[in-house]
């Protein structure tokens, strides 16, 4: 559920309070035997160990957290995740699969009711990351870039969104979010965007992502950002999950279908 406007709320949040701290214990629940990739907890726990964090970046939705002697811990939330900075003790135990105690007292409480989330300890982020497509708020990304990408894929221009390959960070909220106010149909075959369409959906999907991140993101069921708030997006979206609302624009019943195995919502009317 966390996507770029989630992961990127966190990673602000973070920097100030973490930056500059060091690490002084690493603990991996037993019950979450999945979360840590590539090494045993128990090695990942131990250089994770006395290493101080230097700076906090983002690729997508992964969270870079890149420590001293050259090495990046990557945090990828998935579906309910969250990494919560805390000076009380973690607020829920039941979900608790790892924490991370700092230098200056704080821990970072690693949440997650599905398990489902992964992290890894690299000296080389490319093995990771590498694939991911242009970020959909930096310059590499403009509309010929998305014209020239969509233009290749006969898939769903959806479908081509949620392609973290493709472009990095969009995931089914901001999809359709971005599909409703550029006015295209979810269904439709990418290659069949004309280039105008194209620059209408790159000015929307960035209207859609900076607006949620002025939100702090959305909040529709686990997200929290690092202190363990909801975000406020969820009260402005204007189709996703309002499957038989009327449409904000022409008052037409948001219709879901499904696209590319996603629950996919928009208006019949305003989106061709
Ligand atoms: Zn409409």
């Amino acid at each position: 559920m966390p996507e770029l406007p989630e992961v990127e709320t966190i990673r602000r949040d973070l920097t100030s309070r973490i930056v500059g701290r060091t690490i002084v214990e690493a603990w991996v629940s037993p019950d979450a035997p999945k979360l840590v990739q590539d090494e045993p907890a128990d090695a990942f726990c131990r250089h994770l160990a006395g290493r101080r964090i230097a700076e906090l970046d983002r690729r997508g939705k992964y969270l870079l957290v890149r420590l001293d002697g050259g090495l990046t811990w990557i945090v990828h939330l998935r579906m309910t995740g969250g990494l919560i900075h805390t000076r009380g003790g973690c607020a829920d135990e039941r979900f608790l699969r790892a924490r991370f105690r700092l230098d200056d007292g704080a821990e970072l409480c690693y949440m997650d009711l599905r398990k489902l989330g992964t992290m890894w300890l690299t000296d080389d982020e490319s093995r990771v990351v590498g694939k991911l497509g242009p970020e959909p708020l930096g310059e590499a990304f403009g509309p010929r870039e998305l014209h020239r990408l969509l233009a290749k894929r006969s898939a769903p221009v959806k479908a081509v969104l949620l392609d973290q390959g493709a472009i990095a960070g969009i995931g089914n909220i901001y999809a359709d979010e971005a599909l409703f106010e550029a006015g295209i149909r979810p269904s439709k075959p990418a290659k069949a965007l004309s280039r105008p369409a194209a620059g209408r959906l790159h000015q929307a999907v960035r209207k859609v992502l900076m607006e949620a991140l002025a939100d702090r993101g959305s909040s529709f069921r686990d997200y929290v950002d690092a202190e363990g708030e909801q975000g406020m997006h969820q009260l402005r979206v204007k189709v996703f999950r309002r499957t038989g609302e009327p449409c904000y624009v022409c008052g037409t019943a948001i219709k879901r279908i499904r696209v590319g195995g996603r629950s996919t919502h928009y208006c019949p009317k305003c989106q061709r």
